[in-house]
């Protein structure tokens, strides 16, 4: 599949640029017009850590003429075993400033727009418009989604990457002529299921390896040339050195890039992914019962109040005996508090105990300091107590 090029040609190559670029000049299939396309396109490279280094610094040089990028953190001590775009000065340092300098050493001529901020929903959308490509170099679920949807609701192509130990995958999203992430991993795994890297390590060459992919799917795409890693994932094993590739088809029913979505604008994407926040950590510390605890409960008649958070639609699929619906959301918006009886044990439930967790950490700050809810949700109960029933 060969694509017309994203971006139009600049008027012209300055002397010096066309100095600085003759080695991409004489390649015929990118030439001064594929070179002044580069000149015009702007790239968005989302994080300048393991991936978004490599792919800012081969962007910079190749003379993408605008790069942004998207990252609020500093520069540690542990970034710097792959983050080559920081160097050991710039420890303590934010780490879009660093990257912006590294950026303009290697080539003054690119123009650097600074988004220091953490991309979520009020301002990914806003952000992505002003560019022709985005680059993810993200290494969490709730980014990667978000990044996804964003991209697919304002029609825009995007390159991957994702590195964990001496493994790494690319691919190109574009959902007006393939599949989006969401075709390949329509649902993130559970939480905990998948190490970070900061969990689980990372070879630092290796974020080299993804992220010149990464640039040269971005380098292809904007210039039109070249077959685009559209509806393929790559997939590279470092120690036995191979690539593979997987054809990956859109999804006739993903949640975000089919004829009829169900996904038409931007989720909570934490919620999504089953991300816990801290807050809501700290209040089921201590404060997390089991199935079978529940289940004995309601054997002995203890008084309590059993809450679960979830929507109507779930508690339709699937409920816990003497449940009582009330959606997070009127948690969160106060109007369920007065709900709340004085004189009982509250236990809150969800599917799998992400949710209960955040709106446990609404009732003990509004001073329901013996509630607690039920680790593992819904899902949990059917496993341990209700096998017969259907989960989702
Ligand atoms: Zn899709």
């Amino acid at each position: 599949m060969s694509l017309p090029p994203l971006v139009e040609p600049a008027a012209e190559l300055t002397v010096d640029e066309v100095r600085r670029y003759s080695r991409h000049l004489i390649i015929p299939d990118v030439g001064m017009a594929g070179q002044k396309r580069l000149k015009n396109a702007k790239v968005l490279c989302v994080g300048a850590g393991g991936l978004g280094s490599p792919a800012l610094m081969y962007l910079a040089a190749a003379g993408v003429g605008t790069l942004g990028i998207v990252e609020f953190d500093t520069v540690d001590e542990s970034n710097l075993q792959r983050q080559i775009i920081h160097g050991h000065s710039d420890i303590g340092r934010s780490k879009a400033e660093s990257a912006r300098d590294s950026v303009k050493e290697i080539n003054p001529y690119v123009e650097v727009i600074l988004h220091e901020e953490r991309l979520d929903n009020s301002n990914v959308m806003e952000i992505f418009s002003g560019y022709d490509l985005i680059v993810d170099g993200t290494d969490n679920f709730a980014t990667r989604y978000l990044v996804n949807d964003a991209a697919v609701l304002l029609g825009k192509p995007y390159v991957w990457g994702s590195i964990y130990r001496f493994d790494g995958q690319a691919s190109v999203f574009w959902a007006e002529h393939g599949p989006c992430y969401r075709c390949l991993y329509p649902e993130a795994p559970p939480p905990g299921m998948v190490p970070s890297c900061a969990e689980g390590g990372v070879l630092g060459v290796l974020c080299a390896s993804i992220g010149s992919i990464q640039v040269t799917e971005a380098i292809k795409l904007l210039a039109g040339v070249g077959d685009p890693l559209v509806g393929r994932l790559m997939i590279y094993d470092a120690l036995e050195m191979t690539y593979r590739q997987v054809k990956v088809r859109k999804d006739p029913n993903c949640a975000v890039c089919s004829e009829n979505p169900t996904v038409t604008e931007l989720i909570d994407y934490e919620a999504f992914c089953g991300v816990v926040s801290e807050e809501a950590q700290a209040a089921a510390a201590g404060s997390t019962i089991t199935s079978k605890q529940l289940k004995a409960w309601q054997d002995e008649n203890e008084d309590i109040f059993l809450v679960d958070v979830r929507e109507p639609n779930e508690y339709e699929i699937v409920s816990i005996p003497g449940a009582t619906l009330i959606p997070k959301g009127e948690f969160l918006m106060g109007t369920a508090l007065e709900l709340m009886p004085q004189d009982k044990k509250i236990v809150l439930h969800c599917k799998t105990g992400v949710r209960s967790a955040e709106v446990l950490a609404v009732l003990k700050a509004a001073g329901f300091s013996d509630a607690v809810h039920l680790g593992g949700g819904v899902v949990g109960w059917v496993n341990q107590i209700e096998p017969e029933k259907p989960i989702y």
